[in-house]
């Protein structure tokens, strides 16, 4: 395909182009317009109405420069039927030049109630110098960037559609079955639609043509995901077979017996590691469901093997509470548990790392840590990522180098996750993923009762933490969330903390807090889980992960300020014992429509799939994509929400396609993937 520079396009323009991520032909032509203005027709000035945005024709009759209150342009132009006012603030000399009597124009733009009378601001106009023809079409405009003008991207534009090869890539026979217009006819449709096109299917993007074009990506990002997924069974890892003992001993040390669920996940989790290519398998279970115990086995699979795994946490305080019930499954076991993070003191940090390079660690569990240099495993057979998608770019890059170093092949990756990932996602952006889902919480578990309380009813919260915790029980209450500024979030969270311990003269406080030193961090955990701490005052770093049984009631204040993913994460930190687990929501009235939405959710499910569920239709894919590892094309047309129906479609004809004519499918792939941006590149 074409570059921009084959196009003829000067370098200036290719610059700013390419800040719109348009590299090449064909990222011209699916460039596609934001919406359209129609100036197939010329309105007379008498028929105009006030908002209306339409196309005149008119001669300048005069003009003159204000200069209070700012300097203004104004011009008054008439047609047979009327007369108006244009008025331009920010303008050059020249223009003052053009508006001299008689000058013909066609004017775009929206009329408007003026002090002096009906008039346009700024709109968009030609001079006219001979008869010049109406378009036949809409007129199309695009997303643009400073110094790009309309004109500029349309004739760029115009260019590539000339230049470029739009023919089909889907065998015409499906095109048919699948009743899809062809390609071209699409991409000419939305850039130029007809003066009679359907305005409104344009500008939901229901039309067909924007149907073939979805189609067309969400086709493609299948087909990138089904590659991605055969290439990885290519690759080499070690097999790794469990030594039956070791297992069962552990599994009889637990004081709970696995849920079928868990039984089910782990016995997919065993077929993957068995086979010599690298396992990618999402392991998804709602808070509370008892992920951890299922990795401790996996890990245990590798170690029986000869391998060493390695556990990886996004916080230390998670990474922390996994080191100490991990260790206590597994040393009886005889098999040592190696720490490493960030925050480990140089002496002992230099130890790990040599027992990890000597294979002497057998089970290392920390943060991002341990994957950075030079940490450099022995024979790394598993690594198991919690909360994975808490992990940026940069760590799933070291990841990946750290398996390229291990030189047997790759290690088996487990990658859990308790934001459970809606269906559609799951087809679309994690295709490439084996999924394992326990969709059961172990028995007996109470559901978590949840209570919308305002905030002027503080003191009955207190009176009622109050008695908790004197009766034995412990609580939580976190912090408002203050998104904008570490620096406040800490104030926020030191602030809480004092008036809490105002409040509670007669109870044992903690404060635990993102800026707190690891150590300290760890030693007030430590304190809560011990239940020397009663009331854990606390920032949302608490949110994943930590598992305290006897703390049963949790406070969020300004819980209107929390997304739903959050507050479903937080709230899964109670529950998790014996006795009733409650979580009071917080609100400082007036709710905003879109809090009150998430706290009506929030107040109406427990289930985290239907939570989950609902904040997509809320807000969108994007949170979840941070969970995508490498090379997953994102989309830009296609929304596998709202588009289920073509994505599974798209499903089934990648399936097909590959299977039959691999090249052809490359192909199409080629043509929508080529140097896009929207790639997460790691
Ligand atoms: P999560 O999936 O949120 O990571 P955890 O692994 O932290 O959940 O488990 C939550 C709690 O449930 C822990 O205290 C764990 O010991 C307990 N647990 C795990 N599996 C079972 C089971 N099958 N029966 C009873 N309790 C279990
Ligand atoms: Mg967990």
């Amino acid at each position: 395909m074409p570059s921009l520079e084959e196009l003829g396009i000067t370098p200036a323009t290719a610059g700013r182009l390419q800040k719109l991520g348009l590299h090449n032909a064909f990222d011209l032509v699916l460039h596609l317009p934001l919406r359209y203005e129609d100036e197939t027709r010329i309105t007379p000035i008498r028929d105009l109405f006030f908002g209306q945005t339409a196309c005149l024709e008119v001669e300048v009759v005069d003009s003159e420069m204000l200069f209070r209150p700012k300097k203004t342009l104004r011009a008054r132009v008439r047609d047979s039927s009327g007369s108006l006012l244009l008025r331009f603030l920010n303008f050059y000399g020249s223009q003052v030049r053009q508006f001299t009597a008689g000058t013909r124009l066609r004017v775009f733009g929206e009329l408007r109630q003026g002090h002096a009378g009906p008039e346009m601001v700024h709109p968009r106009y030609r001079i006219l110098r001979d008869e010049e023809p109406l378009p036949q079409t809409l007129t199309p405009v695009y997303p643009t960037t400073a110094g790009l003008s309309q004109a500029t991207l349309r004739r760029c534009i115009e260019q590539a559609l000339r230049s470029e090869d739009l023919s089909d890539t889907l065998p015409e026979s499906w095109r048919i079955r699948l009743g899809l217009p062809l390609f071209r006819d699409c991409v000419m449709l939305l850039h130029h639609p007809a003066a009679g096109a359907s305005h409104r299917e344009l500008d939901d993007r229901t039309h067909p043509a924007w149907h073939r074009l979805k189609f067309d990506e969400l086709l493609a990002q299948q087909i990138s995901m089904r590659l991605h997924y055969r290439e990885r069974l290519s690759y080499k890892a070690p097999r790794l077979k469990p030594s039956t003992t070791r297992r069962s001993k552990l599994l009889e040390q637990l004081p709970f017996r696995l849920t079928t669920a868990q039984e089910r996940v782990l016995r997919e989790i065993d077929a993957d590691l068995g086979k010599a290519h690298p396992m990618h398998r999402l392991l998804q279970g709602d808070v509370g469901s008892g992920k951890t115990v299922v990795a401790a086995l996996a890990c245990l699979q590798a170690i029986d093997a000869g391998y060493q795994a390695a556990l990886m946490a996004p916080t230390e305080i998670l990474a922390e509470q996994h080191f100490r019930k991990i260790e206590q499954l597994l040393q009886p076991l005889g098999i040592p548990t190696t720490w490493i993070t960030g925050s480990l003191r140089r002496k002992d940090r230099l130890a790990a790392q040599e027992q990890v390079a000597s294979g002497a660690a057998q089970l290392v569990i920390g943060t991002h840590a341990l994957i950075q240099d030079p940490v450099a495993f022995k024979a790394l057979g598993l690594v198991v990522i919690d909360e994975q998608h808490r992990f940026g770019v940069e760590q799933r890059l070291a990841l990946r180098r750290k398996a390229e170093v291990a030189g047997f092949g790759q290690p088996h990756q487990l990658m859990m996750s308790a934001t459970p990932i809606p269906r559609t996602l799951s087809m679309s952006y994690f295709a490439d993923l084996d999924l394992s889902v326990i969709d059961e919480l172990p028995a007996g578990r109470k559901p978590i009762v949840t209570k919308l309380v305002a905030d002027s009813r503080r003191a009955e919260v207190i009176a009622r933490i109050r008695q908790t915790c004197l009766q034995g029980g412990q609580s939580y209450w976190v912090c408002p969330l203050i998104e904008e500024s570490e620096t406040l979030q800490l104030q926020t969270a030191v602030d809480t903390f004092e008036s809490i311990s105002q409040e509670f003269p007669d109870l044992r406080t903690g404060l635990v807090h993102g800026r707190l030193a690891p150590a300290e961090k760890s030693a007030v955990m430590e304190r809560f889980a011990q239940g020397d701490i009663q009331l854990l005052v606390a920032t949302t770093v608490i949110e994943v992960g930590v598992d305290v049984p006897n703390a049963s009631i949790m406070v969020i204040e300004h819980a209107e300020r929390m997304g739903l993913a959050q507050l479903h994460q937080l709230r899964g930190r109670v529950g998790r014992g014996a006795t009733q687990g409650f979580c009071i929501l917080m609100y400082h009235p007036p709710l905003s429509e879109l809090a009150r939405t998430r706290l009506k959710v929030i107040y109406e499910h427990a289930d985290g799939f239907e939570i989950a569920r609902q904040d997509l239709a809320i807000r969108g894919p994007g949170e979840y994509l941070g969970a995508r590892q490498s090379g997953t094309p994102l989309l830009r047309f296609a929304d596998p929400e709202q588009d289920g129906a073509l994505l599974e479609q798209a499903v089934q004809a990648a399936a097909d396609w590959i299977a039959s004519d691999t090249e052809g499918a490359r192909r199409h792939l080629k043509r929508w993937l080529w140097s896009r941006q929207e790639f997460l590149t790691a």
